[in-house]
């Protein structure tokens, strides 16, 4: 790549840093919809902001009533999209800085959304930015970033820009990882309800979990009971080494399971403070719909007794999310978030599920088929082609369970920012992003862009 990208890039470093600030301090949480701000008002200010930024540094920037924005960088007809989103998962537990002050310490800025999104579409709108002042004229392509306001709820955004301009057929979503994401999983997400059942423990307040897609890190709730109880909590946590804590409060008994929050997606080494929750009630003589649950899931994020476990050799195993627990009254709500491989049938996973659970209602929430692109056509090898020459590893396409906007275009892949050798920090506590990454993800995305557009 021409020493001028590089150079510029270095010399942004500093205008990166204050612009992902700017975009952290914006709680870009989807809220309720209001006039004109389809997500909430933080997110429509998100947009705005993403928008003048962009037109401040020079770029045409079309907006699409408060869904999403586009920024376009040359004149070609055939287009390059990068798509990235601006929304953010809630905060969550565990936050030991403040997550939308955009702390500064060394090279980490700490806050919601620094990795999950905004600092890997700050990266590809500098790439754009260097690409254009070396003077490197894109012949074949040009390049179009779309901002989106809902990828972590229901791809919303996405649909209306779709439905109201030109969705490019190629692309990449700076989302996920490096090297190169190539196969996304099928998404199932699921909303369970049931009555409380009217014999067994009795469980007075319960109510965990924001999002299907998050796994929880807390789960807490009060169960009708008394000392004898909380003895045999005491005993349960000890015997199972799963950290539970029982106290004994005005009658009642205030039940806290901690667990390791994380990403549905990647349910490797976290632990569903929900499922933790389950398995205690069950022991506990829970019966009914919360026993059925509890024996379905429980713990479980391979769907094993769910019945839908299952793997290939392109996408590897099925994971499985109890994502919220809530009793209103005398109803009780869960959610399921599935990741399934792309050899799946998902109606057979629906309904396999469904017959599992005997007693509960299932409303699918989500359901999203695969996603696969070749690793042998153009795309999949430019882009790991500046992957390798920018990092001097060796780069190959792998698949996630996680679903990125990748899955919007014909023919697109999730392309970093985060590094192989980083700590995945999406939806948890104390996210950041490293500026030197960030950086360096702005010079693989110059080199990745100019590779295809030129
Ligand atoms: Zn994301």
């Amino acid at each position: 790549m021409d020493q001028k990208v590089y150079d510029l890039l270095d010399s942004y470093r500093e205008e990166m840093t204050e612009m992902l600030k700017r975009w952290v301090r914006i709680p870009s949480v989807r809220a309720d919809a209001q006039e004109g701000a389809p997500f909430g008002p933080d997110t429509l200010r998100m947009l705005q902001q993403a928008g003048s930024d962009a037109e401040s540094l020079g770029f045409p920037v079309r907006y699409f009533d408060g869904y999403a924005c586009d920024i376009t960088l040359g004149t070609a007809e055939e287009k390059i999209a990068v798509l990235g989103h601006l929304d953010v998962v809630p905060v969550g537990d565990g936050w030991t800085r403040p997550p939308f002050d955009a702390v500064q310490e060394g090279n980490r800025v700490y806050g919601r959304g620094t990795e999950d999104d905004k600092g890997p579409c700050i990266a590809a709108l500098f790439a754009m930015r260097a690409i254009r002042e070396a003077g490197i004229s894109l012949s074949r392509r040009s390049i179009r970033m779309i901002l989106g306001c809902s990828e972590e709820t229901e791809w919303q955004d996405m649909e209306y820009y779709t439905a109201h301009t030109e969705m490019p057929e190629l692309g990449f979503s700076p989302d996920a990882s490096f090297p190169v994401i190539n196969t996304e999983k099928g998404l199932l997400q699921m909303l369970l309800s049931f009555a409380d059942p009217a014999s067994g423990l009795r469980v007075l307040e319960l109510a965990t979990g924001d999002r299907p897609n998050v796994i929880p890190g807390t789960c807490s709730a009060r169960f009708a009971g008394g000392q004898d109880l909380a003895d045999r909590i005491h005993a349960w946590s000890q015997r199972t080494g799963l950290p539970v804590s029982a106290v004994v409060e005005e009658g009642s008994i205030r039940v806290t399971a901690d667990g390791i929050p994380g990403h549905a997606a990647m349910p490797e080494g976290r632990r569903n403070a929900i499922g933790m929750m389950l398995s205690l009630m069950k022991d506990l003589g829970a019966e009914g719909a919360l026993q059925t649950l509890a024996s379905a899931v429980g713990m479980e994020y391979d769907g094993r007794s769910l019945g839908i476990a299952c793997r290939d050799e392109v996408s590897g195993p099925l994971t499985c999310n109890i994502g919220i627990l809530r009793k209103d009254g005398d109803c009780w709500t869960a959610t399921l978030d599935c990741r399934c491989p792309i050899t799946s049938d998902l109606d057979a996973l629906l309904h396999t599920a469904a017959e599992h659970l005997p007693g509960i209602d299932m409303q699918v929430i989500t359901k999203k088929e695969a996603h696969h692109v070749p690793a042998e056509g153009e795309l999949v090898s430019e882009l790991l082609a500046a992957y390798e020459e920018e990092t001097g590893l060796k780069g190959e396409a792998v698949a996630i369970g996680g679903g990125t906007y990748a899955k919007v275009l014909k023919q697109g892949v999730a392309f970093g920012a985060l590094f192989p050798d980083q700590e995945e920090l999406a939806h948890q506590a104390d996210e950041y992003y490293d500026l030197d990454s960030m950086v360096k993800a702005a010079k693989i995305f110059a080199n990745a862009l100019i590779r295809l557009a030129q």
